[in-house]
């Protein structure tokens, strides 16, 4: 059973970009799937469609079967359904503690403080970043900031985590840490979407790859499929 659905999806910005035109996704629940494709090709744009955040001109976005109505009620339901770590950290981390961030997310939710608390710490040990609630997230390095960010989605407990370029910018060893967390985490049944431009990583950890370009799905199959091919 397909978890996130995507027919037929055509998005313009509202300067005329035509950043999709006719995208065919699906993910089933414990997928974990790369989106290659080159800068511009529309895979932020795509993303944003996967929680609500941006409204189809044309198609349809079902999650868990249920195509979205953009009704507020329902955004929020998609919203804890489905989780996206931005591409830049300094987007997402604001608070003044690592843990006044994480605990975000789950404040909105409206749960009430114990559990909040304990949602930080869980997720805290989760990216292994224990004993940094205190710490401010500027002060931390690029990798650390990316696994904040991925702790407070984390702490709404999605099925869904959606990364746009979640390697991005980390050195060798940093990028390939956020990706076996990513493996993990994938492993305890969280479905995972990521963009990338590190090829090398991609077969390594997805078992499916969907390559993009202009706005559209060009190929789509399993790591070997795709790369196997000259
Ligand atoms: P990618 O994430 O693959 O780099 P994007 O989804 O960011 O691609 O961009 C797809 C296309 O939409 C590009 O042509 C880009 O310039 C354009 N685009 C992205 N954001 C906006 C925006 N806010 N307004 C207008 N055009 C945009
Ligand atoms: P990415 O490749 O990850 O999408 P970009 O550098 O393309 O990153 O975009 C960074 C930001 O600029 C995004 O918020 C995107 O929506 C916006 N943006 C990208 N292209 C355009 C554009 N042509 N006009 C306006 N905003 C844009």
């Amino acid at each position: 059973m397909p978890i996130l659905e995507v027919n037929d999806l055509v998005y313009k910005y509202p300067d005329g970009t035509s950043a999709l035109n006719g995208i065919n996704f699906k993910a089933n629940k414990g997928d974990m799937i790369a989106i290659l494709g080159p800068n511009g090709a529309g895979k932020s744009t795509l993303f944003l469609h996967f929680n609500g955040i941006l409204k189809p001109k044309e198609g349809v976005v079902k999650v868990k079967e249920n195509p979205i109505s953009y009704k507020n009620k329902d955004l929020l339901e998609v919203r804890k359904t489905v989780g996206i770590v931005f591409q830049n950290p300094d987007d997402q981390l604001f608070a003044p503690t690592v843990a006044q961030d994480i605990a975000f997310g789950p404040m909105n939710l409206g749960l009430n403080h114990d559990e909040v608390a304990k949602r930080v710490k869980e997720s805290l040990k989760a990216v292994d970043m224990e004993g940094y609630d205190e710490k401010p997230p500027h002060h931390l390095s690029g990798g650390q900031k990316k696994r904040v960010a991925i702790a407070g989605i984390l702490a709404m407990k999605p099925e869904i985590i959606v990364l746009d370029e979640p390697t991005a910018g980390l050195d060798p060893l940093g990028a390939s840490q956020i990706m076996r967390l990513l493996y993990d985490l994938n492993k305890q049944g969280i479905t995972i979407i990521i963009s990338t431009h590190d090829v090398d990583l991609v077969p390594v950890y997805a078992n499916k790859v969907y390559l993009i370009s202009n706005g559209k799905i060009i190929k789509n199959g399993t790591p070997k499929e795709i790369f196997s091919d000259t």
